[in-house]
């Protein structure tokens, strides 16, 4: 049998994400532990934005309230989370949790320069993993493939083919999150799902 030499540059990689202490160094006081789940051969990627306090906790991506309404919505494109979470990629735009807001109020959003200092990682990560359909969830990682000024009401329900994957994004399912509880916005989230589900395969 041939040795896939992605298996190993992925390896690699990992390894660079754990070991990974660039905000810290460049001042940031962010809790080094790179969250992130999957291997190669996943057809799907979910990119999130960064690890809350809870994924912090317990080591994995999406996990607690925002976890349950992603696999909530992911179970109406028939995805179920035990199969999604061995199989599929999850990661997120920043890997480590960023710390309280400065409010105190929530988790602090992390700054473009420590979006840009992660960036290479999962940039890697797409090309090794090859993923056919890619979901970004949340402002920060839907901006990774949408202009920054984006409208989440225009983009939400809407799909794109970027160097033949599809990009099918979702709002950031927190609980705290209004944008998806009025029902114009709640129609917007079933569109998306519908497309992920005709992808998703
Ligand atoms: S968020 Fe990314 S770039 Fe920053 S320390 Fe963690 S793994 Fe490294």
């Amino acid at each position: 049998m041939i040795d896939d030499p992605r298996t190993s540059a992925l390896a690699g990689l990992h390894e660079r994400l754990h070991e990974c202490r660039l905000c810290l160094e460049a001042g940031y006081d962010i809790y080094p532990r790179a969250i992130f789940s999957g291997e190669l051969g996943a057809r799907i990627m979910v990119i999130g934005q960064a690890p809350g306090i809870t994924e912090k906790e317990a080591g994995r991506p999406f996990n607690a309230g925002s976890g349950t309404r992603l696999f909530q919505w992911l179970a109406e494109a028939g995805i179920e989370e035990t199969w999604f979470r061995s199989t599929q990629y999850m990661c997120s735009v920043t890997r480590c949790y960023p710390g309280r807001s400065a409010s105190g109020s929530g988790d602090r959003v992390p700054s473009r320069a420590e979006q840009m200092l992660c960036r290479p990682y999962l940039d890697a990560e797409i090309a090794l993993i090859d993923p056919a359909l890619i979901v970004p969830v949340g402002r920060l990682a839907i901006q990774l493939f949408y202009p920054a000024d984006l409208i989440l009401e225009e983009i939400i329900g809407t799909e794109k083919q970027i160097d033949g994957r599809w990009i099918v994004p979702l709002p950031h399912p927190s609980g705290a999150s209004r944008w998806h509880q009025t029902e114009a916005n709640r129609q917007r989230v079933r569109k998306a799902i519908q497309l992920i589900k005709i992808h998703k395969v």
